[in-house]
């Protein structure tokens, strides 16, 4: 082990790792760390080279278990890797640990992993939100300088925003899904964790762009969002959701976010009252959609294919006996939904209305965009980081975390979501959605947020 073999800051993030989450101050963010003498640096010139890299559980790697949070998959070793990770190790990223999660990525709170909760670092009473509060909790707390989380509904937004870092959802297509544990497919893309914008942006450059392993992976051309970070928004028209406006808001939210819309403001940019009337509907129509994807990508979880087996008189019973222990109570509750929702006689009724509720909430951005509107700004949760064990009775109000982020995984465009402060002693963030294929404007927004409340949100 030279010194000047680039894995300096890889070597430390590992042994920072190992030294937290062993002592009292464990936070419980990482599933798999990886083995000092293992490390590997594919790329000592390139745009990420020596980065340590924490990546979320439900991203296929090569050297470190894959298994979603989940028992069904505990030990599981997969075969091949995600090309988010093979691009970002091609560009010098150095993969030091794999992140905890909620199982199969269902929840906003972490809570629902099978390997306990992650802790909040700026609250070790409070969660870190989710589906990827390790990954969020990781770049918080310093462990890595970037991380990958999977957002279906929020889950790389909303525990950016109660951890007090900047993470993005890039358009549905942007990058590549393959190797990403498929929850709910027409829905779910890998976002970027950074401790700042500029951060975030570069991975997600690195990893954008066209794959030939997955179908829905565009060919577009690939923005310079690093070099977007710092564009300022002279001239950028941002429109403000009248609805966002709402009862979910708390009234030091509510301050927050105005102190965002100021700081636009002031940096030039101007302001519009916009209109999105269904996005009301987004939460009803992401728990019939987001269930039924679920209930079918997850069905290949039956002691055969993948993962732990628990025996059986016969298939049938095998099958029922493995995924009664291997699976959740969150994750049986959302196939009993999915199943239920597809089933003959009620297809039309839910999952058909469903359908076209997702069009009306498309239909809106869409017309708010054609109105030249450039983004839209909203603050990412209704309010800061909840107690651990606050929601776990309620699944509403759980669902009710992602009422602001759920909407553009819904209609597939780009949101960020950056510290703007503090509210009673604890990071929000505010989000910011561009049009489809249009990340370099919500990025310039982010930077200009950056600049005014500081790195973190001060
Ligand atoms: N909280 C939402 C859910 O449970 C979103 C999760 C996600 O984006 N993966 O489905």
């Amino acid at each position: 082990m030279s010194s000047g073999d680039g894995l300096a800051a890889a070597r430390a993030a590992v042994a920072a790792i190992q030294d937290l989450e062993s002592g009292p101050e464990a936070l419980n963010a990482f599933l798999a760390v990886a083995d000092v003498d293992e490390l590997t640096l594919l790329n000592a010139d390139g745009p990420l080279a020596g980065v340590p890299l924490a990546v979320k559980d439900n991203i296929a790697t090569l050297d470190l278990d894959t298994t979603c949070g989940s028992k069904v998959l505990e030990g599981y070793r997969s075969p091949f890797e995600a090309t988010v990770v093979r691009r970002a190790r091609e560009a010098g990223a150095v993969v030091v640990g794999k992140t905890n999660m909620d199982e199969f990525a269902m929840g906003s709170s972490t809570e629902n992993s099978a390997y306990g909760p992650v802790l909040n670092p700026h609250d070790r009473t409070r969660v870190p939100g989710g589906s990827s509060g390790g990954s969020a909790a990781a770049v918080a707390a310093g462990l890595v300088t970037m991380a990958f989380g999977s957002d279906t509904g929020g889950s790389v937004r909303q525990p950016a925003a109660l951890c007090g870092v900047v993470g993005m959802k890039p358009t549905y297509g942007r990058v590549s899904r393959y190797g990403l544990v498929a929850y709910a497919s027409s829905l779910d893309q890998v976002g970027t964790f950074g401790r700042s914008v500029a951060d975030s942006a570069r991975l997600m450059d690195v990893i954008a762009g066209h794959d030939d392993r997955d179908a829905t992976s565009a060919r577009r051309l690939v923005p310079d969002l690093e070099a977007a970070a710092g564009r300022g928004v002279e001239g950028l028209v941002v429109g403000l959701p009248k609805e966002y406006v709402s009862r979910l808001l708390d009234d030091d939210m509510r301050a927050s976010i105005n102190t965002a819309v100021d700081a636009l403001r002031d940096a030039g940019a101007q302001i519009h009252e916009v209109s999105l009337p269904h996005a009301k509907h987004a939460i009803p129509c992401y728990y019939v959609i987001a269930p039924a994807e679920a209930a079918s990508n997850l069905s290949r979880y039956d002691g055969v294919r993948y993962g732990v087996r628990r025996p059986g008189d016969d298939l049938v019973s095998m099958y029922e006996a493995t995924r009664s222990a291997g699976l959740g109570p969150e994750v049986k509750l959302r196939i009993m939904l999915g199943t239920y929702v597809l089933s003959a006689g009620y297809y039309d009724e839910y999952y058909g209305t469903a359908q076209r509720a997702r069009r009306l909430i498309t239909e809106d951005f869409g017309r708010v965009f054609a109105a030249g509107v450039d983004v839209i700004l909203t603050p990412t949760t209704p309010g800061p980081a909840f107690e651990l064990g606050e929601r776990t009775d309620d699944p509403l109000e759980m669902y009710l975390s992602d009422v602001f982020t759920v909407p553009a995984n819904i209609a597939g465009i780009p949101g960020i979501s950056v510290p703007i402060g503090r509210v009673r002693g604890l990071p929000v963030g505010a989000q910011i959605l561009a049009p489809w294929w249009q990340e370099e404007r919500m990025v310039a927004g982010a930077g200009a947020l950056e600049a005014a409340f500081g790195v973190g949100g001060a």
